[in-house]
């Protein structure tokens, strides 16, 4: 049997390192991208400027040698520095381990750098500006949005959230089931420009949060000493009530009203706060749920077409790298028996996806309410101490973001006894005391 011409949907984060390990393997591979080549173009609008890249998606780059060719284009950020509304700041390390943080890197910076490697090898070719519609199972058939066709019986759905393959597995396929929740809150980008001489106007390595309960402002710093920072904000307020929206930010004087309220010591830094606002779209944030992610051992959804998170846990990307790797290894371990891989991939994946959505969504509530709990913080503060002196004790952040060999849902299970019984020290402590890091250590190993 020789092997099948390969087409990937999605030259996105996912779709274009799938490219450059099937490439390695000697896979001839099209990639089909829905916009034009953004080496070329501008990026487009409404998608994150910059992300946070750690250790699980640094492992899959490692394996194809681009590791330290990204970190060389990150800023490494240390911890969550928290703003007060009265404008003090505190910064809550990720780690206490040296070594243990993550780093902000260039979305588009990235995925046109994983195209450029995928280019280099033989065999592989992007084809721009074609969206696909549909897949047709019974003719092995991807269809375009243009009218045009191509045959292809091994196609990889890389299309993102919104992924057009997945709709049409939903039509084809007996039993599909697909679900998309969405939150009540939606995101906006705005910006924190460099100062004179490209200076960091800000504290440049850390994801700067304010956290304010029912909404949130987050900041991560770019390469030219600017921030992106994202408002995370309910698009519409519930009746009767208060509380701030999108909706209710019509007009400049009630956006500055709110920043000056909320935000006072971003707003000085913010220029260009009201253009950036009314010129840059709200996004919405979603979690998707689907089953199965494959048909017919020829069609595979991965990335966030099979499993689109919140971003809070700062993870979509690093498992989608993740999700790469687990597929190379499988193909590793079946050769180009694809139904079996096909099956594998879901077998070991959908949990960890699962639990990782699930801890995006329970982060979200922890950056926006608990990191200005005090309780909250002298755990952290305890954890910190921890893992300074312990080398058995990760937190469940850690885990997550560090520990690229335990599963997300490993990570969730253990993280959550964990987080329970530190919470329980810390509260009972009560504030001014601290709580004995040899006692929680033996407590926490008795999990
Ligand atoms: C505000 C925000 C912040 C985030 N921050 C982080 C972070 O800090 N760290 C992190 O790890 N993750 C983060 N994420 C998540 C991350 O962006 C995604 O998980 C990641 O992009 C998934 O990669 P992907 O390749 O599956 O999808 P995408 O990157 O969305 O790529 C999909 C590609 O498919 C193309 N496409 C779509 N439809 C079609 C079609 N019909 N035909 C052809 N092509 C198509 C798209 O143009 C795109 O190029 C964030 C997400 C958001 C929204």
């Amino acid at each position: 049997m020789t092997d099948p011409k390969i087409s990937i949907v999605g030259a996105g984060l996912a779709g274009s390192l799938l490219s450059i390990y099937l490439a390695k393997r000697g896979f001839a591979v099209d990639l089909f991208e829905a916009r034009s080549d953004m080496r070329i173009g501008e990026a487009a609008r409404g998608r994150s400027i910059n992300m946070a890249l750690s250790d699980r998606g640094i492992a899959a780059l490692r394996e194809v040698g681009m590791d330290e060719y990204m970190l060389d284009h990150a800023i490494p950020m240390h911890g969550r520095l928290i703003h007060t509304p009265a404008g003090d700041t505190k910064l809550l390390p990720y780690s206490g381990r040296k070594g243990e943080y993550i780093n902000s890197i260039s979305r588009a910076g990235l995925n046109a750098a994983l195209m450029t490697e995928a280019e280099k090898h033989d065999g592989v070719s992007f084809f721009f500006k074609e969206q696909c519609a549909a897949y047709d199972l019974s003719s092995s058939e991807l269809e375009f949005a243009s009218g045009k066709k191509a045959r292809s019986s091994l196609v990889f759905a890389a299309d993102g959230a919104g992924s057009a393959l997945r709709q049409s597995l939903a039509k084809e396929v007996d039993g599909f089931a697909s679900h998309s929740d969405f939150l009540e809150h939606g995101y906006k980008e705005l910006v924190i420009p460099p100062g004179e001489g490209g200076k960091f106007l800000i504290e440049k390595n850390a994801l700067h949060i304010w956290p304010r309960h029912k909404f949130m402002m987050i900041a991560l710093p770019n390469l030219d000493g600017s921030f992106t920072c994202t408002l995370f904000l309910a698009l519409k307020a519930a009746e009767n009530s208060d509380e701030p929206s999108f909706e209710k930010l019509t007009d400049e004087a009630a956006l500055t009203d709110f920043f000056a309220r909320e935000f006072a010591d971003a707003l000085p830094l913010m220029p260009t706060l009201a253009e950036d606002f009314f010129s840059n779209p709200t996004g919405t944030l979603g979690t998707v749920d689907c089953s199965p992610w494959h048909a017919d051992g020829r069609v595979l959804l991965l990335g966030d077409a099979a499993h689109a998170m919140v971003p809070f846990y700062g993870q979509g990307m690093n498992c989608a790298f993740e999700d790469v790797r687990t597929l190379d290894g499988l193909i590793e371990t079946h050769g180009s028996e694809w139904s079996s891989i096909f099956e594998a991939f879901e077998q070991e994946r959908k949990p960890n996806a699962a639990a990782i959505q699930t801890m995006a969504i329970e982060n979200f509530y922890e950056m926006r309410d608990k990191v200005a709990d005090p309780v909250f913080q002298r755990k952290r503060e305890l954890e910190t101490r921890l893992e300074q002196t312990y080398e058995d004790y990760f937190s469940k952040y850690s885990m997550v973001t560090f520990r690229e060999d335990l599963p997300y849902a490993e990570a969730r299970r253990r993280g959550n006894l964990q987080d329970e019984l530190l919470m329980r020290l810390c509260s009972e402590a009560g504030e001014g005391h601290t709580v004995d890091a040899a006692t929680a250590i033996e407590l926490v190993r008795s999990l």
